[in-house]
């Protein structure tokens, strides 16, 4: 069941997606050599529950921290830990939810630490860009299959993967609802998009194989061949005049200077 929202909700849907966006800022912040993945998850806890939320993915299906941080060859929900230091070079995936007033903010922003290679810059900027092309798609009359299609098309070009075994969900009260929105797809297929509509379009993109692999702590997903992977998430209401992003990378990017 596809549920659609209301103004009010997507008001909701919105401040939650701010605070998601203001979080992974302030992370992003604190993204240094040295700094433990763990670390950093103390940070985001703090400044979720001091802004009258709470961390969504906490506890969810029994995760056991408040954000997902993935480096280098992990591609999404790689657990915090004190063993995980982040040093020059780095990429690091922040995935954040939180729950207030009855709605969830889920989006996610891939940084670069300090210098890195070339051919990593260019996976973050086209894994972005394809995030990108997928938005623009996001409309009324179009359908699921448009949004895959637009992210596909842009990663492939560059000889990159999609991953195929996670994909973006409808936001609402819960995390994830219906419909389900693949990275990859047909133009013209899927579900049709219609006003009220509120969906995550999260492309995971690695440089290599899109082979992946579910690590034994029940959670981290890395690349099979240890390449690195990228991963951009908007939440997006469907509106008749076009995509309405709901997440703000522009506060994350001025963070950064
Ligand atoms: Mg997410
Ligand atoms: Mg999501």
């Amino acid at each position: 069941m596809i549920y659609l929202k209301t103004e009010e909700e997507i008001e909701l849907l919105r401040e939650n997606n701010l605070l998601v966006s203001k979080t992974i800022a302030e992370v992003g912040r604190h993204i240094k050599p040295g700094v433990t993945t763990k670390q950093l998850d103390k940070i985001a806890d703090d400044f979720i529950r001091s802004h009258g939320a709470t961390p969504a993915f906490l506890g969810y299906q029994g995760y056991p921290a408040s954000i997902t941080v993935s480096v280098n060859e992990q591609v999404v929900h790689g657990i915090p830990s004190d063993n995980i230091v982040i040093k020059e070079g780095d990429i690091v995936s922040v995935d954040v939810g939180t729950f207030m007033k009855g709605f969830v903010g889920d989006s996610a922003y891939t940084f670069a630490v300090g210098e890195v290679a070339d051919d990593v810059r260019q996976l973050l900027e086209v894994t972005k860009e394809a995030l990108y092309r997928g938005t623009a798609q996001a409309k009324v009359g179009n359908r699921v299959g448009d949004i895959s299609a637009a992210v596909q098309d842009y990663a492939e070009s560059f000889g990159y993967g999609v991953v195929r075994e996670l994909e973006g969900h409808g936001l609402g009260r819960r995390m994830h609802e219906e419909p389900g929105v693949p990275n990859y797809g047909l133009r013209g297929r899927g579900p049709l998009l219609k006003e009220g509509m509120v969906i995550c379009i999260e492309p995971m993109i690695t440089m290599g194989s899109r082979a992946i692999v579910f690590e034994r702590d029940g959670w981290t997903v890395r690349t099979r061949d240890r390449k690195p992977a990228a991963h951009y998430e908007f939440a997006v209401a469907i509106r008749k005049d076009g995509p309405d992003v709901l997440t703000d990378f522009s506060i994350i990017e001025n963070s950064l200077g």
